[in-house]
């Protein structure tokens, strides 16, 4: 007999968006084969845990028979391209997304291989098998993941910054007219080894729409050939740049793309987190985002994730979406039927976010235990553990409705992007964290170690003193972080804006 091993598998969802038929599907699997509900990842999409191996195949299955895929949602290529999580609050914003949309597929491996195992697809065999071409990743594919983000200001809810490319979208009389590319960043890390490290990505120009995926293969092409391949630690696009050099990564860039990126155009973001209640958008359709702890969607005590999501997918005629941030968005409402979505989600516990403090509207976790195999420390079964004690200390100095970015973590690998967080926790073993403080509300400063592999006593001790300087000497809408860095508890760090002429 065989151990009954279990797998996560996770879809392939550009932009986070489905039609309710896609959510009820994704929820079935969820039932028939998944342990732990669904989960919203921080790259807008859903990974199911704890399926069993017999299952793999006839989950892939029922992903795919839902129109959806998991090609490319892991593995050494570009991976799920993220998005603003609403494309249809302007018409840019569809602009946008559908770049966002056709990047994803342009990107996506050509081989028939995947068919073949998972959907008994024909076997190639042959010259069929011969002529089988992988344009963009060859033989080898890349030498590890790559991501790609976009985002529209003013909102950074990508944080467009970490990914290894960055899209970042400029609107001109309410058209979208192309994009300032950033590249290089890059969350991931290993404790105790300073030659890894989390970067935020350099803007390096702007590109016109038309150019986009000609440009992107050529950024692909250049981390495929220049990427290191003897040491998969420094395998990420951010260790090629600067090894290589900014200027030669670009030049070599615009080479292969057969032209020069122009000047990068002025931008500027608000915050990297997410709106939640409505907003309507620009033909009359109204969506609801809706904070889901950690992204998990479960039947709990609290909430009904599941049961309130099903009710909703079945009288919804808009989409729905997931964000980067594990939130969801109940998309393309009609103003008529905003009081009975609205009536769902109350009877199911799913507005907590109207309760909430300002620190726990603005909290992520990863998975990590039990079902990640490289985490160290626990995250998403911490946060509801941690959360009630900041809040007591908050709210001892006044603050509970202060917004700080709260980011934990189980390992330095950085799937909750924790490096971006205000204040963040990256597991060093059981109950032992890095304490990280100091990044900025718009995702454009990284934090620092402020407490190294401490337990909960000495986390919460520190913050409890900075929480009550905060409280006393902070400006007028200074943020946590900001705070920090201008009072000199912190080092004062580069912000992502650095430009190439
Ligand atoms: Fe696992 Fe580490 Fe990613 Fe958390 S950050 S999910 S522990 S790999």
């Amino acid at each position: 007999l065989e151990p009954a091993y279990s797998f996560m598998v996770r879809a392939r969802l550009p932009g986070g968006v489905m039609t309710p038929a896609q959510w009820l599907a994704f929820d079935k699997i969820a039932s028939d084969y998944a342990s732990s509900g669904l989960r919203i990842t921080t790259r807008q999409t859903f990974q199911w845990h704890g399926i069993v191996k017999r299952d793999l195949k006839p989950t892939i299955a029922a992903i795919d028979a839902a129109l959806a895929s998991t090609i490319a949602a892991c593995g050494d290529v570009n991976r799920n391209v993220v998005c603003n999580t609403n494309p249809v609050e302007s018409r840019a914003h569809a602009a946008a997304y559908a770049w966002a949309a056709e990047l994803s597929e342009h990107l996506k491996p050509k081989t028939r291989a995947y068919h073949e195992i998972w959907l008994d697809g024909e076997k190639l065999v042959g010259e069929a098998a011969a002529a089988e071409n992988e344009p963009l990743y060859g033989a080898t594919y890349l030498p590890r993941k790559f991501k790609i983000g976009v985002a529209i200001p003013p909102l950074n809810d990508v944080d467009v910054f970490s990914q290894d490319l960055g899209l970042i979208a400029i609107v001109e009389q309410g058209e979208l007219v192309g994009f300032n590319v950033s590249i290089g960043g890059g969350m991931g890390a290993t404790h105790g080894d300073p030659t890894t490290y989390p970067r935020l990505a350099d803007v390096i120009g702007f590109v016109a729409p038309g150019q986009l995926l000609t440009l992107a293969e050529a950024i692909i092409a250049v981390q495929r050939d220049w990427g290191d391949r003897e040491e998969r630690r420094y395998a990420r696009f951010k260790y090629t740049i600067d090894k290589r050099g900014l200027a030669a990564v670009k030049a070599e860039i615009e080479q292969r793309a057969g032209f020069a990126l122009e000047p990068a155009r002025s931008f500027r973001f608000d915050h990297n987190g997410d709106r939640y209640g409505w907003i309507e958008g620009h033909d009359g359709g109204w969506h609801l985002t809706l904070q889901v702890e950690s992204g998990r969607l479960l039947d709990g005590d609290e909430a009904r994730w599941l049961s309130g999501m099903r009710e909703i997918a079945r009288v919804h005629t808009g989409d729905i979406r997931l964000t980067c941030n594990q939130n969801l968005i109940i998309a393309n409402v009609d103003a008529a039927a905003r009081a009975r979505i609205d009536a769902i989600v109350a009877a199911h516990g799913m507005d907590g976010y109207r309760r909430y403090s300002g620190i726990r509207r603005h909290a992520i976790a990863c998975v990590a235990l039990p079902t990640c195999g490289l985490a160290m420390a626990e995250s998403e079964r911490y946060l509801p553990q941690l959360l009630p004690k900041l809040e007591a200390s908050l709210d001892r100095h006044g603050l509970l409705d202060a917004a700080i970015l709260l980011r934990l973590s189980g390992c330095p690998n950085g799937c909750s992007r924790p490096y971006l967080g205000e204040i963040a926790l990256v597991g060093r073993a059981p109950g032992r964290y890095d304490l990280r403080l100091g990044a900025d509300f718009r995702g454009q400063r990284l934090n620092q170690i402020y407490r190294e592999n401490v337990d909960e006593a000495a986390l919460l001790e520190a913050l409890d003193l900075l929480f009550a300087r905060y409280a006393g000497e902070r400006a007028l809408g200074e943020h946590f972080g900001d705070f920090l860095v201008r009072t000199g508890v912190l080092a004062s760090k580069k912000i992502a804006l650095e430009v190439i002429a």
